[in-house]
């Protein structure tokens, strides 16, 4: 049964014995650059070459791809490496060079995912072929923009699919250049649970130092593989110079990821209690980026309070947030005498702050 399992999607058909990945750089810069990077990752884990040879840029001005030409360099790492060959496509004429090309596997870019017109078109450029087709995440956090271009792709009947979560845009700045938002990831993956799920550790951190982590933690998520740019030379790559490592770096990161593996109960109960834990990790994160808001927020306070010279203390207002709390709390579940606690300490940190702003 195990094995009936394991042969349902193109992912199972590669019969790999570790998460897949696709590596390569953000963009084909030249023939050379292209080639060496394929020659620096053949015979390596590294399953698909990504090069990005259309570049969807935010703002104009920035290098925006060498065009149709990079495709002739994606053919001949094929034929020089064997690495089968991806890359980004955004429209009708692009799907229809990139299949001319004999290019393996196409995804559709964020920028693109959020635009049912544009997804429309590429779906029925791409009807029915047996290429694998991957759906990055839109831009914004909105499942069912990402669920909606999985639906236009299947109406296309297209069989080989698998979706890329590569983190979403805030306005407020995190530490990552797309915040991950797992919990949309976890939700697609609990709506499509055949659909391969892979993660886009390069575009959500933004920095070549963050890359390992969120790798660890999406495969601790079962996430079935990584895309993870590399460039020969980093920083002096054309596009996205921060956020790509060396064929050698992503070599030595391979190596040290920790996969987790589903082989006996023992190992299924590691899995899940792995997958649960990395859920309490991103959920601890993100309690502490709010209480970290929160107490931002006191500062600012604590500046209007100093400048009206009002008393920090204000009871009226504070038993009305408790009255609040305890209500909110008891419809999810959480003790009164849970809520009083937290609610206290976090009381007293936002006036410790405040104090500190009014008395210097
Ligand atoms: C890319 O993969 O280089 C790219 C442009 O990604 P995204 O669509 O996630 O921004
Ligand atoms: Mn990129």
């Amino acid at each position: 049964m195990e094995n009936k399992k394991e042969l349902r999607t193109w992912l199972d058909n590669l019969k790999l014995n570790h998460p897949l990945v696709i590596a390569g750089p953000c963009s084909a810069e030249t023939e050379e650059q292209v080639l060496k990077i394929a020659h620096d990752l053949k015979n390596t884990d590294v399953s698909y070459y990504r090069a990005g040879i259309w570049k969807p840029r935010t703002r104009p001005g920035n290098f925006e791809g060498v065009g149709a030409l990079g495709l002739k360099w994606l053919q001949k790492v094929k034929e020089e490496t064997g690495l089968k060959t991806a890359t980004e496509v955004a429209n009708r004429t692009h799907v229809e060079l990139a299949l001319d090309h004999d290019i393996d596997l196409l995804w559709i870019g964020a920028r693109s995912t959020v635009n049912p017109f544009l997804v429309q078109e590429i779906a029925d450029a791409l009807k029915g072929t047996d290429k694998i087709v991957l759906v990055k995440n839109p831009v914004n956090p909105d499942l069912s923009l990402w669920l909606g271009a999985i639906e236009r792709l299947k109406s296309a009947n297209i069989k080989n699919m698998g979706v890329i979560h590569r983190g979403f845009s805030t306005y407020e700045k995190t530490k990552y250049r797309n915040n991950p938002e797992w919990q949309i990831a976890i939700d697609l993956q609990t709506r499509f649970p055949d659909l391969p799920l892979i993660n886009d550790p390069s575009h959500i951190t933004g920095r070549r130092d963050m890359i390992f982590d969120v790798s660890q933690t999406a495969l601790d998520l079962n996430f079935d593989g990584l895309m993870i740019e590399t460039h020969i030379d980093p920083d002096n790559a054309w596009s996205d110079a921060a956020q790509q490592v060396t064929p050698k770096k992503l070599i030595e990161i391979m190596r040290d990821l920790r996969i987790p593996k589903v082989s006996n109960s023992e190992e299924k109960y590691t899995r899940a209690l792995s997958n649960l834990r990395a859920q309490i990790d991103v959920v601890d994160n993100q309690l502490i980026d709010l209480l970290g808001k929160r107490m931002k927020i006191a500062d600012d306070i604590g500046g209007i309070k100093k400048e009206k010279n009002v008393a920090v203390l204000q009871s009226k207002r504070w038993n009305e947030i408790l009255g609040k709390m305890i209500l909110e709390g008891e419809s999810k579940g959480l003790s009164e005498e849970f809520i009083l606690k937290i609610f206290k300490a976090v009381h007293l940190e936002s006036i410790n702050h405040q104090e500190k702003i009014i008395n210097g």
